[in-house]
């Protein structure tokens, strides 16, 4: 049986919001929307929407909400209606919660939670200029800067490493601005209307998962799956 939470899962760049939303559409049985993997999904195909995208992405930049509103929700409209899901870095914008509000109103499906995973910025910073990519088997890695060869090969296949644009030093400043400023205002939206929870995003990923069922009130025995 599919589940029937409808959550929006928040967090800066590197907070770790994909794998969270990974374990929970999993443990919950739901629909994982993230509209940074339907871009990236989209530049792979070559489409002129992934195109346009990967200009601001690449930037660190948001991609323009006349982009993104109608690629997600769309997605959205496409899941049954008593479908359960997880949306993963949208709405980033006010005009983007708007629209989410409005579709979701037509539907009768009113979202229940709104999931901020927080993580101080300097351990942001920390975790996201240490990302590479492996060009191989595409297995991310975790380099600190002792480990830096050049260039750096992966654990598993010795493919080389290499790290996503907006992976890198200045893109990351400029994402963590961003955020700051463009999607701090989206927390508030929910925050008003009563459905924004908070939870630290720094420890071990089961430990984290483990605090996000707390929140969601899925803790008690018999009520989780
Ligand atoms: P991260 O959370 O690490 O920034 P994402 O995969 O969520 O990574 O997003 C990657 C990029 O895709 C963003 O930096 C942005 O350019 C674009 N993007 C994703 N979601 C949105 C959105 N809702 N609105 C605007 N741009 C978006
Ligand atoms: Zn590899």
């Amino acid at each position: 049986m599919s589940g029937s939470l409808r959550l929006a899962l928040f967090g800066p760049p590197g907070a770790g919001k994909g794998t969270q939303a990974q374990l929970l559409k999993d443990k919950l049985n739901l629909a994982h929307i993230s509209s940074g993997d339907l871009f990236r999904h989209h530049l792979g195909e070559g489409t002129e929407l992934g195109t346009r995208a990967s200009e601001f992405m690449n930037k660190g930049l948001l991609v323009p909400d006349g982009l993104v509103i109608g690629m997600v929700l769309g997605e959205v409209a496409g899941l049954g209606q008593d479908s359960g899901f997880i949306l993963d870095g949208f709405p980033r914008t006010r005009e983007q919660a708007e629209a989410l509000d409005t579709a979701l109103k037509v539907r009768s499906q009113p979202l229940d939670l709104a999931l901020l995973v927080s993580v101080p910025e300097a351990e942001l910073v920390r975790r996201l200029g240490g990302r590479f990519i492996c060009r191989e088997c595409q297995a991310p890695h975790n380099l600190e800067e002792s480990q830096f060869t050049s260039p750096p090969r992966c654990e598993r296949c010795s493919g080389e490493l290499y790290q996503r644009d907006d992976d890198r030093p200045d893109a990351i400043q400029v994402r963590i601005g961003v955020y700051q400023k463009q999607t701090a205002p989206v927390l508030d939206f929910y925050r008003e209307r009563g459905l924004l929870k908070e939870i630290s995003g720094v420890g071990a990923v089961e430990e984290i998962n483990a605090r996000a069922i707390t929140v969601l009130g899925l803790d008690s025995p018999g009520q989780v799956g």
